[in-house]
């Protein structure tokens, strides 16, 4: 058989059940298809881009490796994957199956369209560590809270990670013909992305990271991962989303008697949870997953939103994640729960539009993780948790940056001022504020709401709006 091993955010060889099956035919060619679409969508961030563009080209050096290449085209892959089916005379195309609904509808009209020339596509697992429907209730149904869902997948057996292929097959003769691009030609991925550069993409550099966090410091994970001034979590979300890593290897490798390590586990869980709702309920990627949430009456602050998205509201702990998140194109997790509940709650800002404002920015942006999370925050989401959990940032900042390092680290405007007043420096007298040179409203921003009457104001909202 004649056979094309498709990539999409499956880019490696470990653990990849598609290319393993795929390594199976007389002949394969592997492609990966630039939509430009998708190259010039605002949720796509800079971030993003230039990861996958080194993650490309590790691609390309790791099929080398194996005998094999990677293609790299450019066009709409509904159009691109037939046509270059039918020029390779090939019968089967592999993938990983992606559950978000674009990709779900991508690969419906591709299987459609290679169907209708005798061809077949085969959807593989290899994006979570279950596959998404299969962790199910006593009553045959996804489950909709999180902590029945983590008992049973924890039960269940996820098998164990494959090995790459020994050697791939030889290329079908057609693929000298074919028009392919060199991913660091490609001006759209040519980006700098933001300011502090992330490690570098790609399975290789991943993997590298995936055994130095393995390596020790996942057994501090449960003392420090809330700390936010402090490395305490792997960072590896971005290698996880774009499937340089198989989260099911990662899984496979914890030792759970450790603590750090089994809550590691849970975390994994959690991404499994989320790809499992979306897959379920694909209506939660545009609007909320709880349909009596789906009209509220937000406020459409325009001011207020780039107050908070240029991390310039006076609250120390919310702009620092905010000026981390610009600087990195990725942001602590404990800060994206503060600043997420900020914006919905003291804010009263449609958690869309902070949604969508992650997707343009995070280097691990991900349909399924993003919009859990901010659905979580809003309590618009899947959890039976309340609106009314409302965090407070000074309370927050307090407690998960005591030192101050973080808030330090990314407003140096206020590096100078005392521990007890840098979560709050609008209690600054007047006096300190012109000794430590910090004139509150002129060199940092006053605070844009009280936080006291902005929980009371959202309370009142909530109350009414449901
Ligand atoms: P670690 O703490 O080391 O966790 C290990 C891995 O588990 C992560 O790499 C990630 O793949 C997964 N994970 C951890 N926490 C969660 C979670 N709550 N939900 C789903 N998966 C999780 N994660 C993304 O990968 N992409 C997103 O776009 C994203 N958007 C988020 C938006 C909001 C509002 C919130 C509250 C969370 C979001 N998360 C997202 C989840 C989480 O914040 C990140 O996965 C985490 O911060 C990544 O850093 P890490 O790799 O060091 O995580």
């Amino acid at each position: 058989t004649t056979e094309l091993m498709w990539f999409r955010r499956d880019l490696r060889t470990h653990d990849l059940p598609a290319l393993v099956t795929a390594a199976d035919a007389d002949r394969l060619a592997c492609v990966f298809v630039l939509d430009p679409h998708l190259l010039d969508h605002e949720r796509v961030s800079p971030a993003r881009k230039r990861y996958l563009r080194q993650a490309l080209v590790d691609l390309d050096n790791r099929l080398g490796d194996l005998g094999g290449q990677l293609m790299v085209v450019l066009g709409d892959p509904r159009h691109v994957v037939p046509a270059l089916a039918k020029d390779l005379e090939v019968d089967a195309v592999h993938v990983t199956a992606d559950h978000t609904p674009f990709a779900v509808a991508r690969d419906d009209a591709v299987e459609k369209a290679l169907a209708d020339d005798g061809r077949t596509l085969e959807r593989h697992q290899g994006v979570s560590i279950a596959p998404p429907g299969s962790v199910r209730t006593g009553s045959d149904s996804v489950y909709k809270v999180f902590t029945p869902f983590h008992r049973t997948w924890t039960q269940r057996d996820h098998g164990e990670p494959l090995t790459p292929p020994a050697a791939l097959p030889r290329a079908p003769d057609g693929v000298g013909r074919i028009d392919t691009v060199a991913p660091t030609e490609v001006p759209q991925l040519d980006v700098r992305g933001p300011d502090e550069a992330w490690p570098d993409g790609g399975e290789g550099p991943a993997r590298e990271r995936l055994d130095d966090w393995l390596d020790g410091p996942v057994d501090d994970y449960d003392d420090r991962r809330d700390v936010l001034g402090v490395p305490g979590t792997s960072r590896l979300s971005p290698d996880l989303h774009m499937g340089c890593l198989s989260a099911r290897e990662a899984w496979t490798r914890l030792d759970r008697r450790n603590p750090g390590q089994d809550t590691y586990a849970t975390e994994l869980a959690w991404r499994d949870f989320y790809l499992h709702v979306m897959a379920e309920w694909p209506d939660t990627a545009r609007g909320a997953f709880r349909e009596e949430y789906r009209d509220l009456p937000w406020h459409d602050d325009d001011d207020a939103f780039e107050a908070w998205a240029e991390g310039q509201t006076g609250f120390p702990i919310v702009d620092a994640a905010m000026r981390q998140l610009s600087t990195m194109g990725w942001m602590h997790n404990r800060a994206r729960m503060i600043v997420a509940s900020f914006l919905c709650k003291d804010l009263l800002v449609d958690w869309r539009r902070g949604e969508a404002h992650f997707m343009a920015n995070l280097v691990d942006g991900d349909t399924c993780s993003n919009n859990g999370g901010w659905q979580w925050a809003a309590g618009t989401g899947t959890d039976a948790q309340q609106f009314i959990r409302i965090f407070n940032p000074t309370t927050q900042g307090t407690r998960f940056d005591p030192d101050g390092v973080y808030v330090r680290r990314w407003v140096p405007e206020l590096a100078d001022l005392p521990n007890n007043r840098l979560h709050e420096p609008w209690r600054l007298s007047e006096e300190d504020q012109e000794a430590l040179g910090v004139i509150i409203g002129e060199d940092y921003p006053a605070p844009i709401v009280d936080h006291a009457e902005a929980r009371q104001r959202a309370m009142d909202w909530w109350s009414q709006a449901t």
